[in-house]
C-alpha cells in the first residue's frame, strides 16, 4: 500500500487511537507548520520549481484531533454550521490530522485559515 494514498472523509473517518504520523518542520511556512517528511520534501521541490518562494507560503499542515476539534467548534461559534459544514472538515476526518495535506496563501496577507482567498 502507498502509505500517501489515503483517502480520509466523513465517509472514511481515520482509525481511532491512531498513532501520529511522524512529522518535521516544514519550509517556506510564517509559522511553525509540520508535515510528513516525504509531503515537506515535496512541497519544497514545488515552491522552488515554481520560483514562488517570495510569494506563497504554508498556512497550515499537520493537525492533531484535538487541534481540527478546536478549529471546527470555532467556525461553528463564528460562521455558523452550514458555512462550517462547507470548509471544515469533522474532527477524525481531516487529511490534516494525516500529515499529508496543506493550506497554502499568499505570503505576508493574514489569510483566512478556514477559508484562504488564495485559491
Ligand atoms: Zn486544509
Amino acid at each position: 500500500m502507498n502509505p500517501y494514498l489515503q483517502l480520509v472523509s466523513k465517509e472514511f473517518p481515520l482509525e481511532k487511537n491512531q498513532e501520529p504520523p511522524h512529522l518535521v518542520l516544514a519550509a517556506f511556512s510564517e509559522e511553525e507548520v509540520y508535515l510528513q517528511p516525504e509531503a515537506a520534501k515535496q512541497w519544497e521541490r514545488l515552491v522552488k520549481a515554481l520560483k514562488l518562494e517570495d510569494e506563497i507560503c504554508l498556512l497550515d499542515g499537520y493537525r492533531t484531533e484535538k487541534q481540527q476539534r478546536h478549529l471546527w467548534e470555532y467556525s461553528l461559534k463564528e460562521n455558523g454550521l452550514s458555512y462550517t459544514k462547507q470548509f471544515v472538515a469533522l474532527p477524525g476526518c481531516s487529511e490534516h490530522q494525516l500529515g499529508l495535506a496543506i493550506d497554502v496563501g499568499l505570503k505576508g496577507s493574514q489569510d483566512d485559515l478556514i477559508c484562504p482567498r488564495f485559491r
